[in-house]
């Protein structure tokens, strides 16, 4: 959305990529061209091939060598994204499938790499998973440089003469952590997106960011580099030429950005008590040991979901066990006493790994997916449960199976968790205590629940996935906004359903969907019967306050309203009414 104020003078609206204020020049980042391509005589392939292999193990070093120096600068968790990069670049899925191009359509290295990571990123591109979505741009990065390394081709990058706000279409990550950060004001990219690894750098680094800004190249393309840009990383909004008005405005958001960061966190140690005394219990969800710090932070009792994913993304092989004791350990150590629930591989279907090989299914989200590939990838989730036992000898861990259908998925999960903890213990470990319970994201596992919740210890509902199957509403289909409410009665007594017989059977409930950060679903879920809510850490403070300005009676009196209401709509005008008189 690009609005027209005064000649010279724009507003263009963004996504936040990381917060801050920023205000000075621009300079463009040029993301260098690309080596001509062209192709080679057919006696030239193996050479081709030969060559490529040599770029590869350089861009890889390289990589390695970045890693190093960003790491000595105090920024551990950012090197590993170098890591990965090393990792990509002699992954043997790039370079088979760049050297076949060669072979078969005789394209030169640089054409061949190029298109090979086109495959591979537009593959990620076309996936539901946002964080999936982001690393494509990674892989773009990785094989541009092996194609210039080819070519003798000079680097991508941006020259500052003076501080300046860098803007550009995208930022790859290796220009990013390359890029002289005395002289970054901020970040303006046309591209990219929160998840991706240029937002992760900014924010890492206390860049300010925006991100996905739609027309922003064009809007530049007339001004010269001495026009002044505006951003705040926080609202996502950019100014170019601004005013004193907007200057003034942008200080005033940066100091109420500042009042409600410091608010939020002094508020972090009050309980979720609601008016009339009930006590909810807030975690956070978390996909990275690193992410625990601010969960901390904002008041998380805990961990409700770990999405360990993402310790298994952007690399060439699964993490070894010692390495998954180290990640599980160090968020349970940080929670300690609180839980960390640690859930078991969701992965297959929307989120292929390449390094499985999983085939590729008509039906993803309704075919081999998460534990329904401890058939044929049992190795993968004992060593998981091993590591989980492991590290509950440092803090309390908490095990939880995703897409659980019935009392038989239940069963597995507790057979594969008891052979893990007898391996830990054979090879004379010490294994501590775990918890074993099950997302509910599947209706069939709510509607079952008596058959099977005698059997585990808690369980959590996944209400992303539970409204996606219940509804029939494909999660990651935009087409289909009008169909994705939480507040659906359907979810609702999905949720009732679930409540009851969790206490019919003693267990611990949670909700841990993006529904339990929403403060308006979250009064829902509480006025239904649930005392814990698990949510992104940014989600806590909203929630914290909603569920402080509420009373309990009034909720349950609401409850049973929304049960009986014929639609979404319906359910949110009857919570809305309570929170615009609780507050
Ligand atoms: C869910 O399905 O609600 C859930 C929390 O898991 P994910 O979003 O990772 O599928
Ligand atoms: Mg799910």
């Amino acid at each position: 959305m690009t609005t027209e104020i005064a000649p010279g003078r724009r507003v263009i609206q963004g996504t936040p990529g990381a917060p801050g204020i920023a205000r000075g020049p621009w300079a463009r980042f040029e993301p260098g061209r690309a080596p001509v391509q062209r192709q080679i005589p057919a006696d030239q392939v193996d050479a081709e091939v030969g060559r490529l292999s040599v770029a590869a193990e350089l861009v890889a070093v390289a990589a390695e060598k970045l890693a190093e120096d960003v790491r000595s600068g105090g920024h551990g968790d950012e090197a590993d994204i170098f890591i990965a990069h090393a990792a990509m670049a002699r992954d043997p899925a790039l370079i088979d499938a760049a050297a076949n191009h060669i072979r078969t359509g005789l394209l030169d290295g640089p054409g061949a790499i190029h298109a090979a990571s086109r495959s591979v990123a537009d593959l990620l591109l076309g996936l539901d998973d946002e964080l999936l979505r982001a690393r494509a741009t990674d892989v773009v990065d990785v094989a541009d440089r092996i194609a210039r390394e080819l070519a003798g081709a000079p680097a991508a990058g941006v020259s500052l003469t003076v501080p300046s706000v860098v803007v550009g279409e995208d930022l790859p990550p290796s220009v990013t952590a390359t890029l002289p950060r005395e002289k970054i004001l901020g970040l303006a990219l046309e591209g990219s997106s929160p998840t991706a690894h240029a937002s992760i750098l900014a924010r890492a680094y206390g860049i300010p960011a925006v991100v996905g800004v739609k027309g922003l190249l064009a809007a530049l393309a007339e001004a010269d580099a001495t026009v002044e840009l505006l951003l705040d990383g926080s609202s996502g909004e950019i100014v170019i030429a601004p005013d004193a008005a907007d200057v003034a405005r942008f200080k005033q958001q940066a100091g109420r950005a500042e009042q409600d960061r410091r608010q939020a966190r002094e508020e972090a140690t009050l309980p979720a008590q609601t008016t009339d005394g009930t006590t909810i219990t807030l975690l956070a969800n978390i996909g990275t040991p690193a992410d625990a710090t601010e969960a901390m932070e904002l008041g998380a009792r805990g961990v409700g979901l770990f999405r360990t994913e993402f310790l298994f993304l952007e690399r060439s092989q699964p993490p070894s066990e010692d390495e998954q004791v180290a990640a599980y350990g160090q968020v349970a150590d940080a929670f300690a006493p609180h839980p960390v629930t640690v859930r078991l591989l969701d992965i297959g279907g929307d989120k292929p790994i390449p390094y499985l090989s999983l085939p590729a299914e008509q039906n993803p989200f309704l075919g081999v997916r998460a534990l329904r590939l401890t058939d044929t990838h049992p190795d993968l989730f004992l060593t998981q449960l091993r590591a989980c036992y492991r590290a509950a000898t440092r803090g309390r861990i908490k095990v939880m199976a995703p897409m659980v259908a019935d009392a038989g998925d239940a069963a597995t999960l507790r057979a594969l968790a008891e052979r893990a903890r007898d391996e830990v213990v054979a090879a004379g470990q010490d294994a501590g205590e775990v918890d074993l319970g099950v997302m509910l994201e599947i209706p069939s596992a709510v509607l079952v629940a008596d058959s099977y919740f005698d059997d585990i210890e808690f369980a959590s509902l996944g209400t992303n996935d539970l409204l996606q199957y219940a509804l029939a509403v494909d999660r990651g289909n935009a087409a289909l906004e009008r169909y994705r409410d939480s507040l659906h009665p359907a979810l609702l007594r999905l949720v009732k359903l679930s409540v009851d017989a969790a206490a019919r059977h003693g267990i611990d409930l949670s909700v841990c969907g993006e529904m339990a950060g929403d403060p308006l679903a979250a009064l829902a879920l509480v006025a239904l019967g649930i005392r814990c809510l698990s949510m992104g850490a940014h989600s806590l403070p909203a929630v914290r306050r909603a569920i402080r300005g509420a009373s309990l009676t009034e909720l349950e009196r609401a409850a049973e309203a929304a049960l009986a209401a014929t639609s979404a709509a319906e359910v949110r005008a009857t919570f809305a009414k309570l929170v615009d008189t609780a507050s």
